[in-house]
């Protein structure tokens, strides 16, 4: 391991502790940000939410949603829900390229999955040369059942950066939860491996949530030699719980682009209910110092949150890293 990455992987798993409660999410960090320059850039971002100040340093990564809907049926995914009729089953070349063409250079690393099955998109392969022109780093989430023939064979050839495969921890899980046979996506994700480009890394992405909880660790141990990583997030619910508070999402610096174009600052929001712009209207450089962006920013300091933010919650075990740490709004000063 090189000394920069080594350094850089140490710091992550400090802040990551801070910030979430738990080191685990070190990988994940280190996979969107590596260079030292965006560091600064993650670290304003963090020194604002602190201090509560309705703006960030930057944005250091981009979610894209190649396609609004999934060939699964995940019991605890949002991904399930119907999209249909809100916003196109497949991103357009164009507003694709609007979104990788208008992103600041800050953006080093981009994720291709949002609500939805990247594979199913027949542009995938081009998508991630695009980025990987563009000088960025690509991370491919998929469930991997479609992973076979022709589509396996010319994504093994691309330079993808990340395959993340998104899975439930054991067979029995895997049937119960995701309807699915986790030998078959073991094959699958064996022949890439075989296939793949020396420079691209496999990890696993698992949610956790109380039906899995005590077998995650068992998965990375099945899935070694072949993963080194294991990236765990909770699973997140819409349930009505009464959540206020200021939610770190949009600090994160990460900025989602759905399949229709419009943008928002959280990648739990389903229905596009926290939309900042459009990247088919203006740059995603221009919506990040928007006012309307600011405005938002300040719900999330001052309250009232937004109504989709009053209803999320999240899993929480001990190992577990918090998606979205929250603590309580800044009361606003009365006026004299
Ligand atoms: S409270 Fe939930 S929905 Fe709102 S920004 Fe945070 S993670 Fe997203």
């Amino acid at each position: 391991m090189r000394l920069t990455e080594r350094c850089l992987r140490l710091a992550y798993r400090a802040g990551a502790r801070l910030f979430y409660g738990s080191g685990a999410n070190a990988d994940w960090i280190y996979e969107k940000v590596q260079r030292p320059r965006n560091v600064g850039v993650l670290a304003l971002n963090f020194l604002y939410y602190y201090l509560r100040r309705p703006k960030i340093g930057g944005i250091v990564s981009l979610i894209l949603e190649p396609v609004s809907g999934c060939n699964l049926r995940c019991t605890y995914c949002r991904g399930k829900m119907d999209l249909e009729g809100r916003r196109p089953y497949l991103m357009s070349w164009e507003t694709f390229c609007r979104a990788i063409d208008t992103a600041p250079r800050s953006v080093e690393s981009v994720a291709l999955c949002a609500f939805g099955e990247p594979l199913l998109h027949p542009r995938i392969c081009d998508m991630i040369d695009y980025i990987r022109a563009s000088g960025r780093r690509v991370v491919l989430y998929s469930n991997c059942t479609l992973l076979t023939g022709e589509r396996l064979d010319q994504l093994a050839k691309t330079d993808l950066s990340v395959l993340s495969v998104s899975i439930e921890p054991d067979a029995e899980t895997s049937r119960k939860y995701r309807g699915v046979d986790l030998d078959e996506i073991r094959r699958n994700v064996e022949t890439f491996a075989r296939l793949m480009q020396p420079e691209t890394e496999i990890k696993l992405s698992i949610v956790a949530h109380p039906g899995n909880i005590d077998r995650i660790d068992k998965a990375a141990d099945a899935w070694r030699p072949l993963v080194e990583h294991v990236k765990v997030g909770a699973m997140v619910g819409f349930d009505g719980a009464g959540h206020t508070g200021q939610c770190a999402e949009p600090w994160r610096g990460n900025i989602v682009v759905f399949s229709n174009g419009k943008v928002s600052p959280c990648c739990v929001d389903l229905y596009a209910d926290l939309v900042i712009g459009d990247v088919n209207e203006s740059s995603l450089s221009d919506m990040i110092r928007a006012p309307e962006f600011a405005r938002l920013l300040d719900r999330f300091i001052h309250g009232p949150v937004p109504d989709l933010c009053a209803r999320c919650g999240e899993f929480a075990a001990p190992g577990v890293p918090a998606k979205a740490p929250r603590r309580p709004h800044r009361r606003r000063k009365a006026s004299p």
